[in-house]
């Protein structure tokens, strides 16, 4: 049984992580998509509503599952009996502080590996910040993440739902 853990701040979730997820799925046995808590940065969603985003829009995907955690992901990723990290990577910019993080959880645990998958091009330009601005100013965000998060990011930003394109 190989387990993944995907983690990352999902905020929120796009179109690209699910597209990780969605590939990610068909290699490992089972993925967990691991919620940040992080202190550090000033979320725009809450950390239980990025996971109920994310549970929705993986609700039909029968070997994912969504938790969230603090603290480092090592001693989240053992505890859980993971072996495996896995990262999605977009441009060459993301290659270098995604290997950087990768040797340091490899000298904290040298048991466990990070796995990195390649973005498909279509999300190649995707991020979650990219997201809030375009919501922000009032722009269409259909397509680029889930229905239910373009949902919230019009009640967030006070926005009226569009019918259609
Ligand atoms: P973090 O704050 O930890 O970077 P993110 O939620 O921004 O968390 O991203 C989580 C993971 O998903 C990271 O490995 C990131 O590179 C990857 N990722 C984000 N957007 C995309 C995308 N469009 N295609 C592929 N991977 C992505």
């Amino acid at each position: 049984m190989i387990v993944a853990i995907y983690p990352g701040s999902f905020d929120p979730i796009t179109n690209g992580h699910l597209d990780v997820i969605d590939r990610a799925r068909k290699i490992f046995d089972r993925v967990i998509v691991a919620v940040l808590r992080n202190p550090h940065k000033v979320p725009l969603f809450t950390v239980e509503e990025r996971k109920l985003m994310i549970e929705e829009a993986v609700r039909d995907l029968p070997n994912v599952e969504v938790e969230v955690f603090d603290g480092l992901l090592v001693h989240f990723a053992r505890s859980k009996g993971c072996r495996i990290i896995l990262r999605g990577l977009r441009a060459i910019s993301d290659y270098e502080y995604e290997t950087q993080i990768a040797l340091i959880n490899r000298k904290m645990a040298p048991e466990i590996e990070t796995v990195f998958l390649p973005t498909s091009t279509e999300y190649s330009y995707l991020n979650s910040t990219v997201v809030k601005e375009i919501a922000r100013f009032g722009g269409c965000v259909r397509g680029l993440v889930p229905p239910g998060v373009e949902r919230r990011l019009r009640e967030k930003f006070g926005l009226p739902m569009v019918k259609g394109r």
